[in-house]
């Protein structure tokens, strides 16, 4: 379903927040106050728009209030995200995202009603952190703080090996829910099911489980 939303600031993460949305089909309303950033962004977007957002007559000749979504794409500026933030609120919106650079930061969006608070560089740095602290993880998606849905190279101490031979669900209560073979993946794995080592594995699991079967298995990954 396409979407409609606004985003202000056009630095390096509402730019590819732009692109992104605009490559998915949705319409995107984007202002910044450099014109630069407005020019660049021009070339891919149709409603590319010079201004201050921390001007509400700005933002009311925009129509923003017609939107639904609004990300708040401004960072380092603490005063005009907060009063951008606390604008777009007070015009309606039913959503407003927030880029925060801080806990602080964060916790003041909170105060003044934004709906949700995005920390890009703190969740990158605890994303590249998991994945480096393991040799086999490929990509995860963190499902509450203790559950993840994990996407890991089969180890070579599974090759050849049934899953029913493995036995994971009963020993380390982790469930593989999908096996990735090359371009196959196969979405119901049955018991009688063989994983080679070029597999990628599909499982779900706490934190603690996944990390208790990766020690099992560790050195031999
Ligand atoms: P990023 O990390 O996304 O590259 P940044 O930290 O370098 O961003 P920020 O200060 O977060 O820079 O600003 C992001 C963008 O928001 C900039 O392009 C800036 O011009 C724009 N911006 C800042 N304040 C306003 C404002 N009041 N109105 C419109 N745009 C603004």
């Amino acid at each position: 379903m396409k979407k409609q939303f606004v985003v202000i600031g056009l630095g390096r993460f509402g730019s590819s927040l732009t692109r992104t949305l605009i490559e998915n089909n949705h319409e995107v309303l984007a202002l910044d106050k450099d014109i630069n950033l407005v020019e660049k962004m021009a070339t891919i977007a149709t409603h590319v728009v010079q201004g201050d957002s921390t001007d509400e007559t700005v933002l009311q000749e925009l129509g923003v209030h017609h939107f639904n979504h609004a990300v708040v794409a401004i960072g380092e500026n603490l005063q005009a995200s907060i009063l951008t933030t606390l604008l777009l609120k007070e015009m309606g919106l039913s959503k407003v995202t927030a880029k925060a650079t801080n806990a602080t930061h964060g916790k003041v969006l909170m105060k003044i009603g934004v709906d949700q608070v995005v920390y890009p560089e703190r969740d990158m740095g605890i994303r590249l952190g998991t994945q480096l602290s393991s040799d086999n993880l490929v990509d995860y998606i963190e499902l509450s703080p203790h559950y993840n849905v994990v996407e890991m190279k089969a180890p070579q101490s599974m090759n050849g090996r049934t899953l029913a031979q493995l036995d994971i669900r009963a020993t380390y209560g982790c469930n593989i829910l999908a096996i990735k073979s090359g371009e196959s993946v196969n979405i119901s794995p049955k018991a009688e099911d063989v994983i080679r080592t070029e597999d990628i594995l599909l499982m779900i699991g706490s934190n603690k489980e996944i990390r208790h079967m990766e020690d099992k298995y560790g050195h031999k990954w």
